[in-house]
């Protein structure tokens, strides 16, 4: 990690206490020349993001990753959002021919028969992805929240994202469902009508299950894979590779 990108994060950290998540944005705004860009699976954090960001025309670009295997649900939402707002929401997809590739080594759900096959799925409809929406930016804004698993339960406001060299910041890491469902119940903020239904977390279809009462938030997601293996690749400092198909394909 560069000083500046070290400084930045430390500087950040230390003024964001006592601000509400839209002086959490400006800050950031303010003290990053620059991108900055928020990427948005339109879950309910992302949508109270959204409406920050729109409302409030802040300077950030609002991009999502269309996999290709997201919910009906999901494309509803999203084009309510951008109707509601008078906005687009930028997308990006996944490389044809790395998908075509991806497809025929392992089949159109190969995600079910083991990790290195999911990771595979990830790292080809999100994590390239996600680094060409990326590429060129200062900062990335996302919707994580400490309480969410136990993996995020030390996140700060922001920290450094080493790998991409970029500020990564959670401006609502400190807050809870509740208190996010309460936000957009006041201010009419359109939620996918999936969590309605006990999807907590809502990733792609095939790979998010309704959670029943009692189980953590994010147990719906790649329920049939060890509790500790179940991130995608996007939250993490050594994203997937894309190359783990051509990996597999060569040996
Ligand atoms: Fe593929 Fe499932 Fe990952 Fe979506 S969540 S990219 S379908 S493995």
């Amino acid at each position: 990690m560069s000083a500046a990108l070290g400084d930045t994060v430390e500087a950040l950290n230390a003024s964001f206490a006592g601000r509400a998540p839209l002086e959490r944005l400006r800050l950031l705004r303010e003290s990053v020349p620059g991108r900055i860009v928020f990427t948005t699976s339109l879950g309910i954090e992302d949508q109270m993001l959204t409406h920050l960001i729109f409302s409030e025309k802040l300077k950030i670009e609002v991009v999502t990753l269309d996999t290709g295997r997201l919910f009906p649900e999901t494309y509803a939402l999203w084009q309510e959002t951008e109707d509601r707002y008078g906005r687009r929401i930028r997308a990006k997809y996944p490389q044809a021919e790395a998908l075509e590739t991806l497809v025929e080594d392992q089949g159109v759900n190969g995600f079910y028969f083991a990790p290195e096959m999911r990771k595979a799925c990830c790292g080809v409809r999100k994590v390239e992805p996600l680094n060409r929406a990326l590429a060129g930016a200062s900062a990335w804004v996302a919707g994580l929240r400490r309480d969410q698993s136990a993996n995020r339960e030390g996140m700060d406001f922001v920290s450094a994202d080493a790998s991409r060299g970029l500020v990564k910041a959670n401006p609502l890491f400190d807050w809870t469902r509740a208190e996010i469902a309460a936000f957009c119940t006041r201010n009419a903020v359109p939620v996918n009508a999936l969590h309605a239904q006990g999807f907590l977390s809502i990733g792609c279809a095939p790979c998010t299950r309704a959670i029943r009462p009692g189980e953590p938030e994010r147990a719906g997601r790649w329920w049939w894979e060890d509790e500790t293996r179940r991130e995608c690749g996007l939250h993490v400092d050594d994203p997937v590779a894309v190359s783990d198909t051509e990996e597999r394909r060569a040996a």
